[in-house]
């Protein structure tokens, strides 16, 4: 078969016997799933046994492209990692930008499948069609940087994909690291260490064919004009970077402050996306093909964290390092996000583990005595200190490295209450309680505590004709539809943040001239797709023993109330929005897709 925006190949690798097979792609495989999530999603169902260690060399890391990765479609440089998760035991895909989705995709592969445990440390070297496996025993113990640059300095112009020392040592917030961007959530790097591989390098010289080559660059010509004209991907986002939304949110009662028991940051005057533009902001960085250039480099440059050149923060981080530790010292959250770059950790949930370690401190949970030093919200040093420990596996470090749902198992005393994470993962920097449908997409998602499967809080605080916050109204339709939409655009190779500008009808426009498949012709049958993928995961996860009651969110959400601020007095109404959810997706009463649904879908 002739195939377009596909390269039609699946390199699979063995690292415990050290072989790799070239398998093809199928037609029916494409059109059922599309790529990057929906590929990696019938892979790893097909493949892989319920039940295995996530850490064991029996499980799986997909590197999946979609169809328009590496194309000039604009954001069109996104691919996935999925495999199963050490932090929660159930489905995982962590999306990532930068430029090692379409150096794959050049290089003749829509997806690595790697499998196996290497005997000793090893990274892959893709070159093309030449593939080897090689010994990664001068890169042991490298922090990301160092390793990227080894590569770089024994290969030439590769595109790297890597772990830290925290991969190397399996702890569940580890994250695989690409040029400073991350497969950040949900410990994929740990499962890179599991199989003793520290590092991808890839170069990719052959280009993407198009099926109808003029009819694509008028889709893409139009779909970059949709996304400079919107005011979010054009404007704000462009200009601050996803931090556009800091003070909205603060504003909102929506910021989560030290472990979520507050919900607005009184210390705006010192920090917010204003002060980050003008007094840290260097230059814009942008992934493959996009006009968004989302992400900032930062620099501090006087004081006790003084030097690196840092992509970022994020919104994420901003708020992570930031009110979730009570810390308002920018400077500190920009060396923080380098070293969780560096040591190859997921930032979000490293700052929202050292809040929930504050809040063990300040209960008298955890002592000065079992952490080594006191541990309160605001004190930044000590915030510094265990991210420190954190990264190298030490003393108090070690523990939260592990999330925060088995610190609290360990650390007992009732210390889950406060352990802020929906099945395993930690939640991001959104309190539900002034945002209902963002409690149940947290509640919802299919890799746990995650805002990136669905955002309700776009259109329940920041846009002009608003769903209101404190109703349950349109949630679960709302959130629903989200769901399969953002499961569509992570299978096409996209960005999300293009998704809030370019319409349904201009992806699939680029799609179809892209791979001449018709029935990828059609919004529609997007959206259905989007929605099988979605069914799918939610089927690994109950293979794996996932029922209904795991579809939940930390007591705290559901029981306690703020004091102050726009949600003062509100808790999340869970039960009533999962309910009117299940009936949506046609799910029964224990969140299992009916037979009738599966049917539906082809599945
Ligand atoms: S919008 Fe940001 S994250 Fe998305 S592709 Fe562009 S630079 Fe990367």
């Amino acid at each position: 078969m002739k195939w377009f925006g596909y390269t039609g190949k699946l390199l699979y690798i063995n690292l415990t016997t050290c072989n790799y097979q070239v398998k093809e792609l199928e037609l029916e495989q494409a059109v059922k799933y599309l790529g990057g999530k929906g590929l990696a999603a019938s892979i790893l169902y097909e493949k892989l046994k319920p039940g295995t260690d996530p850490l064991g060399p029996d499980n799986i890391l997909v590197f999946a492209t979609g169809p328009l990765t590496g194309t000039p479609a604009p954001t069109a440089g996104r691919m996935v990692v999925a495999t199963k998760s050490p932090l929660t035991g159930l489905w995982l895909d962590s999306n990532c930008g930068g430029f090692l989705g379409r150096e794959i995709k050049q290089a003749g592969y829509d997806a690595l499948i790697v499998e196996g445990k290497a005997a000793e440390p090893v990274y892959i070297l893709i070159d093309d069609d030449k593939v080897e496996i090689c010994s990664a025993a001068n890169l042991v113990g490298k922090d990301t940087f160092d390793t990227h640059e080894i590569l770089r300095e024994s290969h030439g112009e590769v595109r790297v994909a890597c772990i830290g020392q925290s991969g190397e040592r399996m702890d569940r917030l580890a994250a695989i690291i690409s040029e400073a961007r991350a497969f950040g959530r949900g410990g994929a790097g740990a499962v890179m260490g599991s199989k003793n591989l520290k590092a991808i390098a890839v170069r990719g010289t052959n280009s993407v064919k198009i099926a109808d080559y003029d009819k694509f660059v008028n889709m893409v010509k139009e779909a970059f004009n949709e996304v400079a004209i919107n005011p979010d991907t054009g404007g704000g986002r462009n200009h601050y970077g996803t931090n556009v939304i800091y003070s909205f949110i603060n504003e909102a009662g929506i910021h989560p402050v030290e472990n979520f028991t507050k919900g607005k940051f009184g210390k705006l005057d010192v920090i917010n996306e204003e002060i980050l533009r003008t007094k840290y902001y260097k230059k814009d960085k942008a992934c493959s093909s996009c006009p968004i250039a989302c992400s900032k480099y930062s620099v501090v440059e006087e004081g006790k964290y003084q030097g690196k050149f840092v992509e970022g923060p994020e919104y994420e981080n901003l708020w992570s390092f930031g009110a979730q530790c009570g810390n308002s010292d920018i400077g500190a959250i920009i060396h923080a996000e380098y070293l969780c770059d560096a040591y190859g950790l997921d930032s979000v949930s490293v700052g929202n583990a050292i809040g929930f370690a504050m809040e063990c401190y300040k209960r008298g949970v955890l002592t000065e005595e079992e952490i080594g030093y006191p541990l309160q919200f605001g004190d930044t040093e000590a915030m510094m200190r265990t991210l420190e420990a954190i990264g190298k596996g030490e003393g108090i470090g070690k523990l939260l490295a592990q999330g925060v749902k088995y610190a609290a198992e360990q650390i007992g005393k009732g210390s889950e209450k406060w352990a802020m994470h929906v099945k395993g993962m930690e939640l991001p920097a959104y309190d539900p309680r002034g945002a209902y449908g963002m409690g149940l997409a947290y509640a919802t998602s299919d890799r746990g505590g995650c805002h990136l499967r669905s955002w309700p809080v776009a259109q329940e605080v920041l846009s002009a004709n608003r769903m209101d916050p404190f109703s349950v109204e349109f949630k679960a339709e709302f959130v629903k539809s989200e769901q399969d939409l953002i499961s569509a655009v992570d299978s096409v190779g996209l960005c999300l943040f293009a998704s809030f500008a370019m319409t349904l009808k201009q992806m699939v426009g680029m799609l179809s001239a892209l791979t001449g498949i018709k029935e990828l012709d059609s919004g529609e049958e997007l959206l259905k797709i989007g929605e099988r993928i979605y069914n799918l995961t939610r089927l690994f996860n109950m293979r794996e023993g996932m029922n209904a009651s795991a579809d939940n969110l930390p007591e705290r959400l559901l029981t306690e109330t703020h004091k102050e601020g726009p949600a003062a007095g509100s808790t999340v109404p869970l039960e009533e929005m999962i309910e009117e959810y299940y009936r949506i997706r046609h799910w029964d009463e224990n969140g299992k897709p009916m037979q009738s649904k599966l049917k539906d879908l082809g599945l």
